[in-house]
């Protein structure tokens, strides 16, 4: 409901929107930098584990190379094989030539040379000589090596014309004493032409090269590799680093195992935290920046709501303003036009808030207008638009009713609701409502046209005697299109009233003499297209739009100006209740009097019923002032309004004219007792009496007999132009 829909909630469900897309926007990024940090972490890392592992790798062959590079750049000379052949061993040549030289320049650990027949004729670890013995575990390692180099040595020689070469490396990894090294195999002095009698009976040199201690602090001091230990066991750490020492025969030897250098790790050790703090940091900056840019949007859409409220509803009563109503009917008029549903529109106007307003005051006015807007609203469904329009004036849509009866109920409710009376601060005001309705399609489904017709309908229902409803149907149309046309076509003629209009005169006599006594003045229009118009036509035009006054005037100033004819005649003037209403009447009539000099005795007003009913201060005040001039009033079509015969004595007037239904009812027994009841009333109250529309002379007959006073009708004259009452008279 409209009213209830004024709220705008502070909290809109985008706020909550912003921060979901925001957090989910911030996670996403946090999780995109923390995964590619740690991936390319991870890479470098990789890498730089993998060129450990090949550095390790190519120490390993390097070390091997070098020992067999060593072993055969010293044992290629004449002298050695002269020297392996003497027995006893000649110890003194050995130990320089062979295995010091080794030790110091080579870093040699052990040496070992084997006979041809395999004997070891020299053992030595370091600078300090051995027993054969010693060999004995070296033994395991190297007699594979050994044999295989002493059958390449026997196939080489033996292939005829071959020229000697250089002398193959053999080399393995073997755990001697519990410790890894490298043990290779040489033949000593074979690659001299003829140095081996027979072939493959060579002597050998067998080298031991230990891979732990000094070896493993050189390997890690020239190659930057963090605590290089050998292991049995591959390492349990998952973050260490190892290569593995694989025999020939396929046989783990053990592992060299260090620290990797990591240094995609060390990066992200280093730079993480930071990153880490700056990107909360960033995001808490980005958040509040973010957060109050999105309160800002939040306010500007909360403003323009505002003010969209604001240019579409009434700031009294939070009702749909007109500029809303016709917004809401073109979208109901549109829905009607593609379904054929039915839209009905009530137009509503108050019924006497201007006393209220004018009695209490504004502020209790517009806590009037609140009331009646939330009593309105709860007659009809949600989804029904209530509007007001303006002042007291209201409009209600209501889409696809369940039929017109139910507007029809609807309209009832509404009326009833708003005669219940409204509490105003202590004091009780009783208002009413009329309200016009118009149907879409049925009526048109244009909102023009539509609001057109139930306007119509409307101004029906306050004619009708307010607080009711009205239903538009054609003829109202019709009502209002030649009243519009009488507005124009008069204001025209008001522009020069002598030209179209004129004043007719109906003689009055007494009815016991016949005698002419007075004449009534009746106004006729000469329309150029319509001939001659009489007042039933165009009166109740010239009142609704105001011309009333100026015609009045002109009425009255034509006929004092006859009236200076027949000093004898009383001249009667119909006096609309509008015209009594105006201020201005008394003055006008009195200045009139006065430039005519016309007797005001001789003039009488002719006031209606309804303008004496509803006699205000000021038409009583009027009459006062009329009469204290020496005019006489007379109360016309006496018996069509309101009055009670017994009300005769409260109208202050001088005469009653019984209207014309009256004398053409006398034909019957009820007609002449009541027309008999007036005479009698009248004269007991002192009131002159005329009898209007006398056709018959059965009627004149009857009213002599009654006793009535005076009589006027088509029987005794017509209305006429003023020179035929001149006729008359003479
Ligand atoms: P009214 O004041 O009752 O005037 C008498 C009406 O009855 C006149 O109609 C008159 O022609 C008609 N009439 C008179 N005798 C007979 C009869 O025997 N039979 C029938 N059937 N009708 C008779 P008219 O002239 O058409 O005027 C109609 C009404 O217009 C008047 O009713 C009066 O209320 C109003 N009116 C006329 N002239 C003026 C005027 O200048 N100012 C105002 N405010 N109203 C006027
Ligand atoms: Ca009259
Ligand atoms: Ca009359």
């Amino acid at each position: 409901m409209l009213l209830k829909r004024l709220q705008i909630t502070r909290h809109t469900p985008s706020s909550t929107r912003f921060i979901v897309a925001f957090g989910a926007t911030v996670l996403v990024v946090l999780v995109l930098v923390i995964g590619l940090l740690n991936w390319s972490g991870r890479e470098v890392d990789r890498f730089a584990y993998e060129r450990d592992r090949s550095t390790v790798s190519l120490l390993l062959r390097q070390t091997i190379a070098r020992i067999g590079f060593a072993q055969r750049s010293s044992m290629v000379w004449d002298a050695s094989a002269h020297e392996l052949r003497r027995r006893p061993v000649n110890t003194a040549w050995f130990d320089p030539n062979l295995n010091v030289w080794f030790h110091d320049l080579a870093a040699i650990d052990e040496a070992y040379v084997l006979s041809p027949d395999d004997d070891i004729i020299y053992a030595r670890r370091g600078r300090h000589r051995l027993v054969p013995a010693a060999y004995t575990p070296v033994a395991a390692a190297a007699d594979p090596l050994v044999q295989r180099l002493r059958s390449i040595l026997r196939t080489r020689i033996s292939s005829p014309g071959g020229l000697p070469r250089m002398s193959p490396t053999h080399a393995d990894y073997a755990l001697l004493h519990g410790r890894p090294a490298i043990v290779s195999v040489k033949p000593i002095g074979s690659n001299i032409r003829m140095a081996a009698p027979t072939p493959g009976r060579d002597a050998i040199h067998v080298a031991v090269v230990y891979l732990d201690r000094g070896y493993l602090s050189r390997l890690g001091g020239h190659y930057g590799l963090d605590d290089v230990t050998y292991s049995r066991q591959p390492s349990a750490l998952a973050s260490a680093a190892s290569v593995a020492l694989i025999g020939r025969q396929g046989q783990t030897i053990g592992y060299f195992v260090w620290k990797p250098f990591a240094p995609g790790s060390r990066l992200i050790a280093a730079i993480g935290p930071i990153l880490l703090l700056g990107m909360v940091v960033l995001t808490c900056v980005m958040y509040s920046l973010a957060s109050r840019l999105a309160r800002r949007t939040v306010d500007l859409e909360q403003s323009r709501l505002q003010a969209q409220h604001q240019a579409t509803h009434d700031a009294l009563t939070g009702l749909a303003n007109r500029a809303m109503f016709e917004q809401r009917l073109d979208e109901a008029l549109l829905r009607s036009r593609r379904s054929g549903a039915i839209t009905a529109l009530l137009y509503l106007d108050l019924d006497r808030f201007k006393q209220v307003n004018d009695t209490l005051g504004h502020p209790a006015g517009d806590a009037l207008i609140r009331q009646v807007a939330r009593r309105l609203v709860d007659e009809v469904r949600d989804y029904d638009v209530v509007a007001r329009l303006g002042g007291d004036e209201f409009a209600i849509i209501i889409s696809e009713p369940s039929g017109y009866s139910a507007i029809e109920r609807i309209c009832a409710r509404i009326v009833a609701e708003i005669e219940r009376p409204f509490d105003l601060s202590g004091s009780q005001a009783y208002i009413g409502a009329s309200i016009g309705v118009s149907f879409a399609p049925q009526d048109g489904v244009d909102r023009i046209e539509l609001t057109r017709k139930a306007d119509i309908a409307l101004y029906k229902a306050k004619m009708n005697g307010r607080s009711r409803f009205v239903l538009f149907t054609a003829d109202l149309d019709e009502d209002v299109r030649s009243r519009e046309a009488n507005y124009r076509d008069l204001r025209q003629a008001l522009d020069d009233p002598d030209r179209q209009f004129a004043v007719h005169y109906q003689p009055i006599f007494v009815a016991a003499t016949g005698e002419m006594t007075g004449v009534e003045a009746l106004l006729r229009w000469e329309h150029p297209e319509l001939g001659l118009v009489t007042p039933g036509g165009f009166i109740s035009a010239a009142e609704e739009s105001g011309l009333i006054e100026v015609l009045g005037e002109w009425v009255l100033r034509r006929v004092l100006r006859d009236a200076r004819a027949w000093p004898s005649l009383r001249v009667a003037v119909n006096v609309s209740p509008v015209q009594l209403r105006s201020r201005a009447f008394v003055d006008t009539v009195r200045s009139a009097l006065d430039e005519s000099g016309i007797a005001p005795g001789q003039l009488e007003l002719e006031l209606t019923e309804t303008a004496l009913m509803s006699a205000s201060d000021e038409v009583g005040q009027a009459l006062r002032d009329l009469r204290g001039l020496g005019i006489a009033c007379a109360l016309d079509d006496f018996g069509t309004g309101y009055s009670s015969l017994s009300h005769i004595r409260d109208f202050a007037v001088d005469r009653i004219k019984i209207d014309r239904s009256f004398v053409q009812a006398v034909d019957t027994v009820q007609g002449a007792a009541l027309v008999e009841a007036i005479v009698s009333l009248a004269s007991a109250n002192g009131l002159r009496l005329t009898a209007e529309g006398v056709e018959t002379e059965e009627q004149y007959a009857f009213l002599r007999r009654v006793g009535c006073e005076e009589v006027q009708g088509f029987l005794l004259g017509r209305p006429m132009p003023m020179r035929d009452v001149a006729r008359i008279l003479e």
